[in-house]
């Protein structure tokens, strides 16, 4: 029997109620036992209808100009009465810093303020205590609320990208002009995984540093091995202040989008990202059980003082300790 408050939760996302979709991604964070399976019911109704929308990544330092860029962006895409925005947050460092990524709504003033958009601040907590699926199911709850173009944001953080880069279709990396050796501070794997690059704040004074940066950009991609999409990275300049460049890089997103879906790469890569979610969930169960059961825990810190003394391997300790649990009831 599902919960009624489900049935109630259910319908007002579907029908796409701001309130209601705010009241279901509270309950999809909430760390009660109880909660959990009551947004896994909700989940579960939601599924069939998490399709078709188009999920885009943004990443980039603090102060690159993230939210900006999406508000602006964002501002653009809604002249299309037909089209409405979701904007989601994976900060990794909120815990640390107090602050968040959105949490303060008055960078994406304009956007918070119109009735087709919702936006939603990161969860708190350790990445990977679950901010990433929380945002993944969050991300499902507004495809089924009838937002057609998600964003998600994030920090340049490795581990943070990677579980962006893992549930969006497309991943926008933004990089500012620096003094010649833009390259640096940047790790590889990120400017690996973007399926685009836009220098920022490409205006006035700043122009000429924002053009050598994009060439710069451009001339690194070239040296990387092709990827699986069979698209080639497009380096832009843009500035949210001017709006210039805005338009070209959301065509091409487009375009990105037009491309794979016909070349079936797009629904290749939500399969894959499905595959990938399943085991990540799957290991990071299988790792809270043993680690939440006390016989276990006891045979494991034997182990660990034997390995640690040099007794035993860590492969046999391994094995002893799996062994010790599966014996377990
Ligand atoms: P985030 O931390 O990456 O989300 O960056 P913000 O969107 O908060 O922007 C950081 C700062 O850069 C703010 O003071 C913005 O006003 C400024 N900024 C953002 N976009 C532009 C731009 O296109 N041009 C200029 N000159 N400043 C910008």
């Amino acid at each position: 029997m599902r919960d009624r408050n489900v049935d109630v939760l259910l319908e007002g996302v579907r029908s796409g109620d701001r309130a209601a979709l705010g009241r279901a991604i509270t309950l999809i964070e909430s760390t009660r036992e109880a909660d959990r399976s009551t947004a896994q019911d909700l989940l579960g109704a939601l599924l069939p209808r998490s399709e078709g929308a188009l999920r885009v990544g943004i990443t980039g330092v603090p102060g690159v100009g993230k939210s900006t860029f999406i508000e602006v962006l964002g501002g653009r895409i809604l002249e299309d009465d037909e089209r409405r925005v979701a904007v989601l947050a994976v900060d990794p460092t909120s815990t640390r810093s107090g602050g968040s990524i959105l949490g303060d709504k008055t960078r994406m003033r304009r956007l918070a303020g119109d009735p087709r958009v919702f936006i939603r601040p990161s969860p708190s907590g350790p990445i990977a205590g679950g901010v990433a699926r929380r945002t993944r199911e969050a991300l499902l709850v507004c495809e089924a609320a009838g937002y057609d173009t998600i964003f998600v944001e994030t920090v340049g953080v490795g581990q943070a990208e990677t579980a962006v880069h893992g549930m969006v279709d497309y991943f926008l990396l933004l990089v500012l002009a620096g003094a010649g050796d833009e390259l640096q501070g940047i790790k590889r794997g990120i400017v690996e995984m973007a399926d685009g690059i836009a220098v920022t704040k490409a205006e006035g004074d700043n122009q000429a540093a924002a053009e050598a940066a994009r060439r710069a950009f451009q001339s690194a991609l070239q040296l990387f091995p092709p990827m699986p999409s069979g698209w080639e990275p497009p380096v832009h300049t843009c500035s949210a202040m001017t709006g210039a460049g805005l338009d070209e890089i959301w065509e091409s997103i487009l375009e990105y989008e037009r491309q794979t879906r016909s070349s079936g790469y797009f629904e290749a890569r939500r399969r894959q990202q499905a595959r990938n979610w399943l085991h990540e969930t799957l290991d990071e169960r299988l790792i809270a059980a043993l680690h939440a059961d006390p016989d276990v825990s006891d045979v494991l810190a034997d182990y660990e003082a034997r390995v640690i003394n040099g007794e035993l391997t860590a492969a046999a300790a391994a094995d002893a300790i799996l062994a010790a649990y599966r014996r377990l009831p």
